[in-house]
C-alpha cells in the first residue's frame, strides 16, 4: 500500500461555490497547524473546481472531482472528461460511488470504464466498492465485493507514475452515524488487498495502491481503524462538511498515525 495515509473530503451535493471556497480555506489554514505528511483531497462539486483549485494550489491540499465521464469528446451532453479535470488542476477522482450505483445506476461495467479513463488522464481514481445492509445480512458481502474490486481492475495496468485508491464503504454505514466495527472493516481491506496482490505486481501495490475506509468515520473513530493493517486512511462524507470538522479528522489521523 501506499505509505502515507489519505484523507478525502467528499463534500457531495452540499457546498456551491461559495461554501466550497471557505470550506477549501479553512483546511488549508487548519493543515498549516499539523503537521500532516499524508495526503488530504477536497472533492467539490464540479462548478466549484476552478474556485477551489486557486484556493489549495499552494497547498498540501489536492483537488478532486466526484465523477468522470468514460468518453473523451463528443456528444455527451452533461457528462465531463478527463482531460477537462485535468485543465482545472484536478488530480483525483471519486468513481463508483455508491449512491451513483443506486440512483444513476452506475454499473461495474462503467465504473471500470471511468477508472481506466482517469488513469489514462493520469488521474488517480479513487474507486468506492461495499455491499449494501440486505448482502451483508445475506453473508455475501466478501462475494459482493471481490466482485467489484475484479471488475474495477479489468484490463487494467498500473504505470510507475499511476495510483488507484479503493474505498471501502459498506453501503448501511454511509451517512448514518454508525461505522462498521473497525476488525470487521479491516477483514474486508485484506480480501480487497489480497485481490490487488492477485492482481498487480508486488512493487506496484506497495507503492501504487491504497485502501481507504468510508461510512461515517469522524474525528472519534479514525484512530481505531488505523490501529488496522490493511486500513490507510479514510473518505469522508458528512465529517467532512462542516471544514473544522475535517480539520479535526485530519488531526486524529495524523496524531494516530
Ligand atoms: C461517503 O458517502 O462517501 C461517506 C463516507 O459518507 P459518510 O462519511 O457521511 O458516511
Amino acid at each position: 500500500m501506499l505509505q502515507k495515509p489519505f484523507v478525502v473530503a467528499n463534500w457531495k451535493m452540499n457546498h456551491g461555490v461559495k461554501h466550497s471556497v471557505e470550506a477549501a480555506a479553512d483546511i488549508v489554514v487548519g493543515l498549516k497547524q499539523i503537521p500532516f505528511t499524508g495526503g488530504v483531497v477536497v472533492c467539490p462539486v464540479d462548478t466549484a473546481l476552478m474556485a477551489v483549485q486557486t484556493i489549495v494550489e499552494e497547498s498540501p491540499v489536492a483537488l478532486g472531482a466526484q465523477d468522470v465521464s468514460w468518453e473523451d469528446t463528443g456528444s455527451f451532453t452533461g457528462e465531463i472528461a478527463p482531460w477537462m479535470l485535468r485543465e482545472v488542476g484536478v488530480d483525483y477522482v471519486i468513481v463508483g460511488h455508491s449512491e451513483r450505483r443506486k440512483y444513476l445506476n452506475e454499473t461495474d461495467e462503467m465504473v471500470n470504464k471511468k477508472t481506466k479513463n482517469a488513469l489514462e488522464e493520469g488521474i488517480t481514481p479513487i474507486v468506492c466498492v461495499g455491499e449494501s445492509f440486505e448482502q451483508r445480512q445475506e453473508g455475501e458481502q466478501e462475494h459482493v465485493v471481490m466482485r467489484q474490486v475484479q471488475k474495477a481492475l479489468d484490463g487494467i495496468s498500473l504505470g510507475p507514475a499511476h495510483s488507484i485508491l479503493f474505498a471501502y464503504e459498506p453501503i448501511w454505514a454511509i451517512g448514518t452515524g454508525q461505522a462498521i466495527d473497525a476488525e470487521e472493516a479491516n477483514h474486508m481491506h485484506s480480501v480487497i488487498n489480497q485481490i490487488l496482490i492477485d492482481h498487480f505486481p508486488d512493487q506496484v501495490v506497495k507503492e501504487n495502491t491504497t485502501i481507504l475506509y468510508g461510512g461515517s468515520a469522524d474525528e472519534k473513530n479514525t484512530p481505531g481503524f488505523l490501529e488496522k493493517q490493511h486500513i490507510n486512511g479514510f473518505l469522508v462524507g458528512t465529517a467532512s462538511i462542516k471544514s473544522q470538522q475535517f480539520v479535526e479528522v485530519i488531526k486524529a489521523v495524523h496524531n494516530a498515525t
